[in-house]
């Protein structure tokens, strides 16, 4: 199907964004149907500006597969973007890595898709239906250029609803074995240590590979620390802590499936079972538990999961992370380090940098940020909307 945009879209495809609004389209040629391919023409002179799936389900209207040349899409196609990614991605393997985002969205020509390594197994995300009607290509282009055992598909949280009935439209579901048999655990190395994730219910596809560079950060300095691993999930900030020296873990998580995955990460790896302690709670109340018990820490990681992913949130996602940092300063030894991160999209690298400082100027402390990340090579930040993940590295200033 041919597509006009409003002159505002047509710049932005121009500078590569890879989305077109529903109210940005001004014509086209027909009504269509999700995943068709919708290829863009400026209204000037009819030149060719981009082609992408057609989304009619969706506000972002149509995800660009590939702007400025046009290309067929097609199986060929898909191996080229697959090749790409891979290149982009092997300096990890150098580093002893086997578990990674082989595939960040957007940023890798894959709009609303996610694809992630964990040794020879593959776990395919969408985040959309419009990839369905290529999903036989896409298979057969992952065969072609990738190497790998199994092939495991995840459908985001909006795909499993029933509004969308993927399952009984197209007999696909979250967690399903599309190549090859899997147990829900795999094994995979990142930085040298042992993970084991459940790629068929854990959250996200399993392990939050996003956070690989700060764990490692955690690792170097630990030595000697106690440490406290807010919202610990499987341990990946634990095992990396213990890996680095630390005297000893208290890990919190509301999810006793959770840390029960974090004990068996922290076994995988041979670390003694009784310098971790487990505290499944709620993270507020479990943080107040080990005020009152006057519990000291020389390092705090505080990764909590999105609090605003919606504009209506943001109120409360500040107050939540504000919340937070005045809790985990009063657990902090004087001369601790507080890590605090964010994968809230809508707050940025420095309005989180300035609630975080301000949050702790408030309870009546000055803290100096010496260090702070955002994503890894693996999540490749191809266009802003793309970023969502920063981590502040803080200790008490005098
Ligand atoms: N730090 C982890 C990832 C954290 S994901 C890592 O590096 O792998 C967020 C975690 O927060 C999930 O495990 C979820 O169970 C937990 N969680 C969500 N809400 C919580 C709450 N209110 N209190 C404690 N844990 C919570």
């Amino acid at each position: 199907m041919s597509i006009r945009v409003k002159s505002a879209a047509e710049r932005a495809l121009r500078q590569g964004h890879p989305w077109v609004f529903e109210e940005s389209i001004v014509k086209q040629s027909h009504l269509g149907g999700t995943g068709d391919l919708a290829v863009i023409y400026d209204r000037d002179k009819n030149n060719f500006l981009a082609v992408g799936l057609y989304d009619p389900l969706s506000p972002i209207r149509i995800k660009v597969l590939q702007a400025r040349q046009p290309r067929k899409i097609n199986r060929q196609f898909f191996i080229g973007k697959l090749a790409a990614a891979q290149e982009k991605r092997n300096p990890l393997i150098s580093q002893g890595t086997t578990g990674y985002r082989l595939v960040y969205g957007e940023s890798d020509g894959f709009p609303a898709l996610v694809l992630d390594r964990y040794g020879e197994t593959l776990v395919l995300k969408l985040y959309t239906t419009a990839w369905i009607a290529h999903l036989h290509d896409l298979v057969a282009a992952l065969q072609a250029a990738l190497q790998f055992d199994t092939l495991v598909l995840r459908l985001s949280r909006a795909l499993q609803s029933d509004r969308l009935n993927v399952a009984s439209l197209y007999g696909l579901r979250d967690g399903q074995q599309l190549i090859g048999e899997a147990s829900g655990s795999v094994q995979f190395v990142e930085n040298g240590l042992l993970f084991a994730a459940d790629v068929r219910r854990g959250h996200k596809t399993g392990f939050f590979f996003d956070q690989r560079e700060n764990r490692q950060r955690v690792r170097e300095l630990a030595e000697g620390r106690r440490v406290l691993d807010v919202f610990s999930y499987t341990g990946g900030f634990s095992v990396y802590a213990l890996a680095g020296g630390a005297r000893s873990v208290v890990a919190v998580d509301v999810s006793q499936p959770a840390l029960d995955a974090l004990q068996q990460n922290v076994a995988l790896n041979g670390y003694d079972q009784t310098q971790i302690e487990e505290l499944r709670a709620d993270a507020f109340a479990g943080l107040r538990g080990l005020i009152e018990a006057r519990r000291k820490f020389g390092l705090i990681v505080v990764d909590p999961p999105a609090f605003a992913n919606r504009r209506a949130n943001m109120g409360d996602a500040v107050l939540a992370y504000r919340r937070l940092v005045e809790l985990a300063l009063q657990l902090l030894a004087e001369d601790g380090i507080l890590v605090m991160s964010s994968c809230s999209s809508r707050i940025g690298h420095d309005p989180f940098k300035q609630l975080v400082t301000r949050a702790a100027s408030v309870a009546g402390h000055k803290l100096e940020v010496f260090d702070s990340s955002t994503h890894g090579l693996d999540h490749p930040i191809g266009f802003p909307e793309a970023a969502y993940l920063k981590a502040l590295f803080c200790r008490l200033g005098s």
